[in-house]
């Protein structure tokens, strides 16, 4: 009795010290809070900038453990505009059927018509409004043009992308004085200035605030005038469009050594607008990325000297470049890649779909083995992840969101995807993908996966530092909040989100469970049916995994966190696909929920759900603290994993109806050039295709006679005429066949080069003997 008394004492006092604040806030309040402060990471300024910039949209309902999904799937983006799709079917087409890769790659450039019809139709100007003469789009619509640029020509796509993209337009829109504006954005929208954007230099890449591009204030002599200035030296390399630019924008790191603007020497990152004619610039040269023909080059500027005026927003932004990069990248991220990625992940599809069934081996179309499937479904399953994906990120900074995380995943997440989609696409079409020449589909996506992967912030830095880095601070509901109670030493601010932390932790720990026994039931959102629901379900309690593996890495590991790249990369795994299975439900629903895209919905779900679970587990197996690791794998899967990658039967669907189902390939790329029949590469196969499909029949029936005994296969020189004479076939039908054996045969041609083209002719045939490797010559030295 004494003994219960004791106890029940104890326990009630546990509780009141918990749940009564002011008890608690002075009891234990205090030591929780010295003990976060010593463990929490020491933030730089360039980090705390970085997590500054932009909002948290869908990013912190994944971060919460149960996001709300009434919210995305109700979620309407702007749609383009008529202007937009006239822009799309017009000037968008004919630039596509004016750029021919392959001779753009020989002669290292777009040709001067293509330039010539960028600047009139003010390609560059896509973002710039209308009252300074741009285009003034939506970023579906800036996204739209690079995807469908991208699967014609990624040299011109690159072009027009990045006067689109991070740079000077979107930097004088945000930050540039109204006079600057007027100056430049009318130029920029036309092209009378080429602009480019130089913040990497040899010694600054993915750590580009460490820039050694220096400024000091002086006074100095600019167009006659003394006047007070910069007097700048720089080194930058791989600049996308420098060769050719007329309006450099440089980042460099400003000093005032005699305090000719304040009393603070370091005044920071600044960024300046600077013609590249003045003494001391130095460009023309060029870096050849991997073969793809967009220029690219270096910039060097030594003891540059021009006014403060050409700092972007003037005086008053001196020392805030990076505020300002930041702040933009937080957008720009989702745009531009994923476009690009888009556009040739759609590219590949539409490629494959047609390949795999003209292309013949062992008397079949190759599409008809289980090993072509296999990548055939990554293809389009993938593809259309992207899509849905691409759509959802760019409708989201349409209604104003700065979505920083999400924007990081994109960016990573989609060019990670295009490399997939490209190597798997290259396996299949083997030769012909390898072979380069005008009818080469797939050479220069190949080409631009690396370099998609390193700009805009390389994807390991991004996957492992920055997106589960930020976002743990930024989207989940509490971990700001209690850094900045830490920061200021307010008690009472961190007494409140410290406990509704605690709460969240125990809310999303027995959520886990929950779901997890009861096989997600009861996870389903209200007002969404079909198999969507299940993979909502599914998707909400590993959304509640995600936040509770996430809290307990955070709470064993403090500040280590940040150096357990493998770990934070893995939790990025989480996020992303976490967004990425989102974004395929939200894409299906937007859609009007087709049969016909059931197959890649689930796919693109089930594929989401593995990443995840994978993502998940591999944390736990390397969770320094074991005990904290076995505990959290009973609470999410007490009964094992969810079920793996897609299956076989599914990917089977998916690559049937890429190869069979001829709206459902059209309707997934729907967003991509198609070039006319006379056209060498994709005209030509789609051509060989609907042949190929209309003699199908008529083959099926031959293949059917001559098993039947009714007709010999050989001699094959007059198959078709013995059929005809049978009556296994009719002369329509022989016709047919004959049409598409042509065009078959030609669509599987690969381009034969010029010797010339190398620039030598080869040496004479070699003598065949000395070739021979070593054991045929001389069998005893094989052994
Ligand atoms: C074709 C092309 C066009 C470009 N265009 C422009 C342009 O117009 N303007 C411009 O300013 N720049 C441009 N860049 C530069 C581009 O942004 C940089 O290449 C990129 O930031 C990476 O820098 P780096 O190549 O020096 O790699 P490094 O910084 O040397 O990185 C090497 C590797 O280390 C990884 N890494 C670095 N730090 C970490 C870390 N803390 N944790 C984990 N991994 C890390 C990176 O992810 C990368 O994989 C371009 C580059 C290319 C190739």
């Amino acid at each position: 009795m004494t003994l219960l008394l004791v106890i029940l004492i104890i326990v009630l006092t546990v509780l009141v010290v918990l749940l009564v604040p002011p008890v608690r806030r002075r009891l234990i309040t205090p030591t929780i809070m010295r003990a976060l402060a010593r463990a929490l990471p020491r933030m730089g300024d360039t980090e705390r900038i970085a997590l500054e910039a932009g909002t948290v949209w869908w990013d912190g309902e994944l971060f919460s453990g149960k996001p709300d999904w009434k919210k995305l799937l109700e979620f309407e983006r702007k749609p383009l505009s008529a202007r937009e799709r006239a822009f799309l079917d017009g000037p968008v087409e004919e630039l596509c059927g004016m750029v021919e890769e392959w001779k753009v790659e020989r002669d290292g450039d777009l040709p001067p018509e293509a330039w010539r019809f960028i600047k009139e139709n003010k390609f560059f100007g896509m973002i710039i409004p209308e009252e300074y003469g741009g285009l003034g789009f939506s970023a579906l619509a800036n996204s739209a043009v690079v995807t469908k640029l991208s699967s014609r020509s990624i040299a011109a796509a690159v072009t027009v992308m990045v006067p689109n993209s991070l740079g000077p337009a979107e930097l004088l829109l945000h930050y540039g004085t109204e006079e600057q504006k007027r100056h430049f954005l009318p130029r920029l929208a036309v092209a009378q200035d080429i602009p480019c954007f130089a913040l990497t230099g040899p010694e600054a890449g993915s750590d580009a605030a460490s820039t050694k591009s220096r400024g000091v204030v002086c006074r100095g002599t600019y167009q006659g005038r003394e006047v007070l200035g910069m007097r700048l030296n720089w080194r930058k390399r791989y600049i996308t469009l420098a060769p050719v630019t007329t309006l450099i924008g440089l980042a460099f790191r400003l000093y005032d050594p005699d305090r000719l603007l304040g009393d603070r020497e370091d005044l920071g990152i600044t960024l300046a607008l600077i013609p590249p004619d003045l003494p001391g610039i130095e460009i023309g040269r060029r870096h050849d990325p991997l073969g793809v023909p967009f220029l690219n080059g270096p910039i060097y500027g030594k003891d540059v000297f021009v006014p403060l005026d050409a700092i972007i927003g003037g005086k008053a932004r001196v020392g805030q470049g990076w505020q300002m990069l930041m702040a933009n990248l937080a957008a720009g991220r989702g745009i531009s890649l994923p476009g690009l990625a888009t556009g040739a992940s759609q590219l590949c599809s539409r490629v494959l779909g047609a390949y795999a069934t003209v292309r013949e081996q062992f008397d079949l179309p190759i599409g008809r083995f289980e090993g072509i499937e296999e990548p055939l479904a990554t293809i389009g399953g993938m593809t259309y992840v992207l899509s849905g994906a691409r759509v959802l990120t760019a409708g989201a900074v349409d209604a104003g969101e700065k979505p920083a995380v999400v924007s990081a995943i994109m960016k990573a997440y989609s060019t990670e995807a295009m490399r997939t989609v490209v190597n798997a696409a290259m396996d299949v079409q083997a030769g012909a993908g390898i072979s380069k020449g005008p009818r080469n589909l797939l050479a220069q996506a190949y080409g631009a996966v690396p370099i998609g992967i390193t700009v805009e912030g390389a994807n390991i830095l991004t996957r492992t530092l920055i997106i589960f880095g930020q976002g743990a601070i930024r989207c989940h509901p509490y971990v700001r909040s209690e850094m900045e109670a830490v920061a200021k030493k307010d008690l009472v601010a961190f007494d409140r989100a410290f406990f509704g932390h605690v709460g969240f932790i125990a809310g999303n720990a027995l959520r886990c469970l929950g779901h997890a026994l009861t096989g997600s039931r009861f996870a389903r959102p209200r007002g969404v049916d079909g198999p969507a629901a299940g993979y909502l379900a599914r998707l909400t309690s590993l959304s509640a995994a995600f936040a509770l593996v996430s809290d307990a890495a955070m709470a064993t590991l403090g500040g280590q966190l940040k150096r357990r790249e493998k770990l934070s990369g893995r939790l990025a795994d989480a996020l992303a696909w976490l967004y990425l299975g989102s974004a395929t439900v939200k894409k299906f629903w937007d859609d009007g929920k087709p049969e016909a895209d059931l197959p890649f919905m689930k796919w693109g779900c089930e594929k989401a759900i593995d990443e995840i679970d994978r993502a998940l587990a591999g944390v736990l197996e390397n969770l320094p603290n074991r005990p904290a690791a076995v505990l959290l794998g009973a609470f999410i899967f007490p009964l094992g994993m969810n079920g793996g990658p897609p299956s076989d039967a599914l990917g089977a669907q998916v690559a049937r109806a890429l190869l069979d189902d001829r709206e459902e390939r059209i309707r997934l790329t729907r967003d991509i050039y198609v070039p006319p029949p006379d056209d060498p590469g994709l005209g030509r196969l789609e051509a060989a295709l609907d042949k190929v499909m209309a003699g199908a029949p008529a083959a099926q029936a031959l293949k059917a006679g001559i098993k039947a005994g009714k007709i010999a296969r050989e001699p094959e020189a007059t198959l078709l005429e013995r059929a005809v004479e049978t009556g296994v076939l009719d002369e329509a039908g022989a016709k047919r066949i004959r049409e598409a054996e042509k065009a078959r045969d030609d669509a599987i041609q690969v381009d034969e080069l010029d010797p010339a083209l190398w620039g030598r002719r080869p040496v004479a045939a070699p003598n065949v003997e000395s070739y021979r490797p070593e054991s045929a010559v001389n069998p005893s030295r094989a052994r």
